[in-house]
């Protein structure tokens, strides 16, 4: 072989344009690597999804007629990273060159950076295909440190690459923002409607075995019958079952929240995220497939394709961008000056909070939350508990299937903590427990009662609630979107104002009792 290509966990896209011709001095490398399975503990049903789609698409490559190279944990054992790997392997195969897509990951980027450095064969990066805002236009929407807003660069990208546009270069409806019709709660009368989840059965007990013996550390629920897709067909498959039964409703229920349907999991959502990330699917390929269908079918409005196009084509790329840009200042961000410890329901789900309970449970048990339960449930909770951010983002990091850091990490630091002082949120997503009782069905049956703010039985987010916006007054305060908010702090007696953040320091205190 002349060259080696590296093809990395994330990076299997049958598209690229290294796959648009065949040379038999070419070795592809698909690599399962010690040292990805232990930067942080993943969910188990992560590890087996990107090793069952790296295996599947190491299948569909050699099927095609390319010369691949698929090692599994058993064969890099000795390799203490990846660069001793691809060390190991240009000297084995006596190549003149190795090449690699660019990482999306600011750690694995350095390290081959790195390497490409120090190698005695010289080593080449080309472009990943498959963000839509090409890598070095970055800086031109990006500032490091700055705040930068999703609405204005979205409203951007909708006009560079004309999705949802009229022939005036208008937006499509008349409006470019949705999210008015988009907030709803489910009724009891709409939770029998919702439809079943399309999942698969991946036989993955070969690879859990692996992982067992190389006595790799995992989190969650492990399973045999694998539900998330691994295949391209399957992602396919997934996309257009999400066309066609989740799309009509995707807006209207994109932030509710249930604990009483069997579908309380999955909803209206795509769960196309991991696809997505492995970069299985292409972001233009699932905003396509979602426009068509809106043009086909009367029944999905322009509120639920907008809402669906602004999460791909407006956040996913919003935060690679926020990421980029601010890498690698970004992991050192502590802008509250959080410092408590996660308490370990985190890993067990074992707290009287139905809400934490519910979005803990199934995230322990499919890899998987939606939106609202991550950034309001589990988040929420930790930016008011004062949660130190590295051990937010180490838990998001392993527990969701679609979790690489490109994408946890604005999403957790920024969005969700606040610990960037606002360059991703213009304010923190900071709630009490009445949000909850809005936006779900989770408070009926609490331990807690949700219109109480002190006392034993009290829900301990409107304590929290309350601490937290008094604790950081000064920074909020001048934020004309929360001042007013102070003004009913204000209002209330000395006495109920000392007994409700009496009430917030017992749970401060007593996190892990919770
Ligand atoms: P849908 O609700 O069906 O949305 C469609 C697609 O839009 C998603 O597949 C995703 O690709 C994209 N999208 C939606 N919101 C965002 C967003 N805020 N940022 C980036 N893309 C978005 N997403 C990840 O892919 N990986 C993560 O590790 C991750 N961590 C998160 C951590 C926190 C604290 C929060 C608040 C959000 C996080 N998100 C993350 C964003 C979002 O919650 C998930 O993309 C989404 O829940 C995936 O489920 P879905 O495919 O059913 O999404």
């Amino acid at each position: 072989y002349h060259t080696l290509r590296l093809i990395l966990g994330d990076q299997l896209n049958a598209r690229h344009s290294w796959f648009q011709q065949k040379d038999s001095g070419v070795l592809y490398l698909i690599a399962e690597l010690h040292q990805e399975t232990g930067y942080v503990v993943h969910h188990i049903q992560k590890l087996c999804a990107f090793f069952a789609a790296m295996e599947h698409f190491a299948i569909a490559l050699r099927q095609a007629g390319f010369q691949v190279l698929h090692l599994t944990l058993d064969d890099t054992q000795q390799d203490v990273d990846l660069p001793a790997l691809l060390t190991r392997l240009a000297q084995q195969y006596d190549v003149d060159r190795i090449e690699y897509q660019r990482p999306d990951e600011y750690r694995l980027a350095q390290q081959i950076a790195d390497f490409s450095v120090q190698s005695a064969v010289p080593v080449f990066m080309v472009e990943s295909e498959h963000f839509l805002l090409p890598f070095d236009d970055i800086p031109r929407y990006f500032k490091p440190k700055t705040a930068v807003r999703m609405e204005h660069f979205y409203r951007k990208m909708r006009q560079r690459f004309q999705v949802l546009m009229n022939a005036d270069n208008e937006p499509e409806g008349g409006k470019w923002n949705y999210d008015a019709a988009n907030r709803n709660k489910l009724k009891p009368a709409d939770l029998a409607a919702i439809p079943a989840p399309l999942c698969f059965a991946n036989d993955v007990s070969h690879i859990l075995a692996r992982l067992k013996r190389h006595k790799v550390k995992s989190l969650g629920k492990a399973e045999e019958d694998l539900l998330w897709p691994v295949t391209r067909k399957q992602s396919k498959d997934l996309l257009t079952y999400f066309c066609e039964q989740l799309l009509p409703l995707f807006g209207t229920f994109q932030d509710a929240m249930t604990a009483k349907s069997e579908h309380k999991w999955s909803l209206y959502h795509s769960r196309l995220s991991f696809a997505l990330n492995a970069k299985i699917l292409h972001p233009m390929q699932v905003i396509q497939a979602a426009v068509n269908s809106y043009r086909d079918n009367p029944n999905i409005d322009i509120a639920q394709v907008e809402g669906f196009v602004r999460q791909i084509l407006g956040w996913r790329e919003y935060v690679r961008g926020m990421y980029w840009v601010n890498m690698p200042d970004y992991l050192a961000q502590n802008a509250l000056d959080a410092q408590r410890d996660l308490p370990d329901y985190f890993w067990t789900g074992a707290t009287k909070m139905n809400c934490l309970r519910h979005a803990i449970g199934q995230s322990l048990d499919t890899a998987y939350a939606h939106h609202i339960q991550r950034l309001m449930v589990t988040g929420n909770f930790c930016l008011l508990t004062e949660i130190e951010p590295q051990q937010v983002d180490a838990w998001y990091l392993g527990i969701y299937v679609d979790a690489l850091e490109w994408v946890e990490l604005p999403n957790t630091r920024g969005m969700s903590q606040f610990a960037d002082g606002g360059w991703i949120a213009s304010k923190p997503y900071a709630a009490s427990g009445g949000y909850m009782q809005k936006m779900s069905d989770y408070c009926t049956g609490c331990h807690y009662q949700v219109k109480e703010k002190t006392g034993p039985r009290a829900c301990p987010l409107n304590s929290l609630y309350w601490h937290f916006m008094v604790k950081h007054r000064d920074r909020l305060a001048r934020n004309p979107r929360i001042g007013m908010i102070y003004g009913n702090w204000d209002k209330q007696n000395e006495e109920q104002k000392r007994l409700v953040l009496e009430r917030a320091e017992w749970c401060l205190e007593n996190l892990g009792e919770l």
